[in-house]
């Protein structure tokens, strides 16, 4: 059962989020049986939708400030695990990010955008009537401003709208022309000592790579970038842990020798050489 090359997985879901299947505890007692040593529950806060009313985030958020801290000392001897939440948005209404991190004492933060200011998430957007062009330089915009503003700790899957473009819509988009975007918010990412991470989620869907590819990863790497985190996104005990091995062969591959664990809001360092 143990698989010794599960080594970290910090980007996970609970049912503590809308679309997440199983309880916390169900969540952490299957990261422990994987023998994932390095574990995170990143639920999500969706500040844009915070109040709305199909899901309203305030409990849930309030229950993983609860939850979560009581696993961490339960399975202590089993598992390194961080309090995590994936912040989603963060830059869409200010106020309420500011309440929310003053709140909750997060030993992780992922910042996300999965959807742009004034848009649906990209996996509701129709890519016959939304210019995938289009929405990808606003997407790349308003990740550089999450860049600038910097109170996160690792950035969330950076190509995370090619996943629907690309993978489900089967278009074709010449990324050549976000490059220098992409390297600016490398760049500031890497000034303010915040990371990226390999999220694994795209090797088990259509778009077949990771978020990002080898190719952005190795960039971040020549730019200077030495914060990396590897993360399965599993929404279910079922995805733990996959295509872990092959994110962190690929961390490897371009010249990574550790990965970054977070614990209040500060990385140590755990070799993958
Ligand atoms: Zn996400
Ligand atoms: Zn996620």
């Amino acid at each position: 059962m143990n698989d010794p090359e599960i080594l970290m997985d910090v980007h996970n879901h609970s049912n503590l989020s809308p679309d997440g299947s199983n309880d916390p505890e169900e969540m952490v007692r299957r990261a422990t049986e994987l023998g994932i040593r390095y574990y995170s529950l990143t639920d999500h806060l969706e500040i844009n939708k915070f109040y709305d009313e199909e899901y309203l985030y305030e409990e849930p958020v309030k229950r993983a400030s609860e939850i979560s801290p009581a696993l961490i000392k339960k399975y202590a001897d089993k598992i390194n695990m961080a309090y995590g939440v994936e912040l989603g948005q963060p830059l869409q209404d200010m106020e309420l990010t500011k309440r929310m991190l003053s709140s909750y004492d997060y030993d992780f933060i992922i910042g996300s955008l999965h959807m742009c200011n004034g848009w649906e998430d990209f996996y509701l957007l129709d890519y016959n009537e939304v210019q995938p062009e289009m929405i990808m330089k606003l997407y790349f915009e308003e990740m550089l401003e999450m860049a600038r503003w910097g109170e996160f700790d690792v950035l969330g899957h950076l190509t995370y709208p090619l996943r629907y473009i690309v993978g489900e819509s089967e278009l074709y988009i010449d990324m050549s022309k976000y490059l220098p975007i992409i390297k600016e918010i490398f760049s500031t990412l890497i000034k303010n000592d915040i990371g990226i991470e390999i999220n694994s989620s795209g090797l088990r869907q259509k778009i077949g790579l990771t978020l990002p590819d080898e190719y952005y990863v190795r960039l971040y790497k020549e730019l200077g970038g030495k914060i990396l985190t590897v993360g399965s996104d599993a929404h279910c005990t079922q995805d733990l842990g996959k295509g872990i091995p092959e994110a962190i062969e690929l961390a490897r591959n371009v010249g990574f020798t550790e990965l970054a664990f977070f614990k209040k809001r500060n990385p140590t360092f755990i070799s993958i050489k």
